[in-house]
C-alpha cells in the first residue's frame, strides 16, 4: 500500500476516534449477561443501519443447528438469543471477502461491592476504560465498525463483501457463531478482535463445561450419623477431578502448539449450589465444571474419563456407592483449534496480510499466542474451511472485578483492521 494512504487511514481512525471511545462507552452500559442481550443488538443494529449496511437480525433458533457439528446443548430458553449480522455489499468484488465477528454477551459481574465503581457505569482513568464487557469484548466489536468508518471517512469501501457480526452465547456455548454458519454467512476469513494483547491467536484449546449432581440422605442433624451428607460428598470428587486435571497437564500429555505453556488445561468449579436447611444433612448438591482441551483430544474419551474418575471417587462413599453421580454435559462443548495448523494459501496470506498491518502501525513484528482459552474462531476455522484471525487490543482481568481495556491499544487495532480490510478485501471508491 502507498504510504499516502496508509497515513490517511491511519489519520482517519485518529480523527474518529473520540466517536469510537464514545460509542464503546455507550455499548458497555448495556449489561447484557446471557438472556439480557437484546438491548445492546438494538443498539447495534442501528449503528449498523445508520451506517447503511443491510441488517440480518433473528432469533436463533436450537432445531435449525442442532444436528450441526460444534453445537453444545443449550442451558436455558433461547426466546432471546438474537443475532446481528450487517453486510457491506461490494460493486466491483475484486478482492477477499472478510467476516468481522464479535460476540455481545458478557460474563456475569459478580458481587458489585468488589468493584471501585459500578460494572455498567464505564469510566476512563489513565488511558484505561473500565467496565464489564470493555475489553472482553465490546472494543473488538467498536473497532470492527470504525475500521470500515474509517475506511469510508477517505472515499473508500471494501472491494469486497464483507459482514459485520455481533453475536450472543460466545462465552457459554459459541451457538451465536454457529447460527451465523447455518443462516449461510461464509467468507474468505474471519477477524475477531478478542482481547490478546494486539497477538495473534494460534492456538485455542477446547472446553468441557459439565455437572455434577450429587444425592445425600437427609435426617436431622442430631442424627447426622445415620444420614449422608451431598454437599461435603463433594470435596473428594472436586479433588479426584483435580488430580485428572494435573494428569492431562504432565508435559507428556502436551500438545506442541502448548509445550512451552505450563499449565495449559485448566479445570475449574465454578458454581456450587445444595442443601435447603442448616440444620438438616443435605440431601443435594450441584457443581459445575469447566476443564480444557488439548486440540484433537477426543472429546468422548475426555468425558468417559471424566465420569470414571467420578465414580471411581464415589465408590469411596458409603452412600454414593449405590447413588452414582449424575453427570450432564451441557454448555461448552469446544474442540480446540490451530490456526497455526492450517497451511492453506488463504490461511497463509490472511496472516501475512495481518503481520503486515500490525507492523506498519506498531513497529513490532506480530506476535503469536497459544491460549488456554476458547473463541468463536473455531467454528470458522474447523467447520467452515475458514482461517479465523483472533486478533484484539490490551485489557485486563476480564471475567474479573474492574476489567478494563487500554484506550491506544484499542486505537492501534482499529487502525491496524483497517489496513488489514484495506489490503485484504482491497478498495473501491464510495
Ligand atoms: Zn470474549
Amino acid at each position: 500500500m502507498e504510504e499516502k494512504q496508509q497515513a490517511n487511514i491511519q489519520s482517519a481512525v485518529d480523527d474518529l476516534f473520540d466517536d469510537e471511545t464514545m460509542f464503546l462507552s455507550e455499548l458497555t452500559k448495556f449489561p447484557s449477561t446471557r438472556g439480557q442481550e437484546q438491548c445492546a443488538q438494538d443498539f447495534m443494529a442501528a449503528e449498523l443501519s445508520a451506517r447503511g449496511y443491510e441488517v440480518d437480525r433473528w432469533q436463533i433458533d436450537i432445531d435449525d443447528i442442532r444436528h450441526l457439528p460444534g453445537f453444545s446443548p443449550v442451558i436455558g430458553k433461547y426466546d432471546d438469543a438474537v443475532n446481528i449480522v450487517a453486510t457491506h455489499k461490494s460493486r466491483t468484488n475484486t478482492g477477499h471477502t472478510l467476516i468481522l465477528n464479535g460476540h455481545i454477551d458478557v460474563v456475569p459481574e459478580g458481587p458489585l461491592g468488589m468493584w471501585d465503581t459500578p460494572p455498567y457505569e464505564p469510566r476512563i482513568d489513565d488511558g484505561w476504560m473500565y467496565g464489564r464487557g470493555a475489553g472482553d469484548m465490546k472494543a473488538g466489536l467498536a473497532s470492527n465498525l470504525f475500521a470500515l468508518d474509517a475506511l469510508r471517512a477517505c472515499g473508500f469501501s471494501p472491494a469486497a463483501d464483507v459482514f459485520i457480526q455481533s453475536v450472543v452465547e460466545e462465552e457459554c456455548t459459541g451457538n451465536g457463531a454457529l447460527a451465523c454458519l447455518q443462516r449461510g454467512y461464509k467468507a474468505d476469513a474471519a477477524l475477531i478482535p478478542e482481547p490478546f494483547a494486539e497477538s495473534l491467536v494460534t492456538a485455542q484449546v477446547g472446553v468441557l463445561w459439565f455437572q455434577v449432581h450429587l444425592k445425600g440422605l437427609p435426617t436431622h442433624v442430631a442424627y447426622a450419623g445415620s444420614g449422608s451428607n451431598a454437599i461435603e460428598a463433594a470435596m473428594p470428587l472436586i479433588k479426584a477431578l483435580h488430580k485428572m486435571e494435573e494428569r492431562w497437564n504432565a508435559d507428556e500429555k502436551k500438545h506442541p502448539q502448548y509445550a512451552h505453556v505450563h499449565h495449559p488445561l485448566n479445570l475449574n468449579v465454578g458454581k456450587i449450589e445444595g442443601g435447603d436447611w442448616t440444620s438438616s444433612v443435605p440431601a443435594w448438591c450441584v457443581f459445575d465444571v469447566r476443564v480444557g482441551l488439548y486440540p484433537g483430544q477426543d472429546k468422548l474419551a475426555a468425558k468417559t474419563e471424566i465420569e470414571a474418575v467420578l465414580n471411581e471417587a464415589a465408590r469411596e462413599n458409603d452412600f454414593l456407592r449405590n447413588n452414582k453421580p449424575g453427570i450432564t454435559f451441557q454448555g461448552f462443548q469446544a474442540e480446540g483449534y490451530v490456526l497455526a495448523e492450517d497451511t492453506s494459501p488463504t490461511a497463509i496470506r490472511a496472516i501475512s496480510t495481518l503481520e503486515n498491518a500490525h507492523e506498519a502501525i506498531t513497529g513490532n513484528t506480530l506476535d503469536r499466542l497459544s491460549i488456554t482459552a476458547t473463541t468463536d474462531a473455531r467454528f470458522f476455522g474447523l467447520y467452515a474451511d475458514t482461517p479465523a484471525l483472533v486478533y484484539g487490543p490490551r485489557a485486563e482481568d476480564i471475567h474479573g472485578f474492574n476489567e478494563r481495556v487500554e484506550l491506544e491499544s484499542v486505537r492501534r487495532v482499529t487502525q491496524t483492521t483497517a489496513l488489514f480490510i484495506a489490503q485484504w478485501c482491497g478498495l473501491e471508491p464510495i
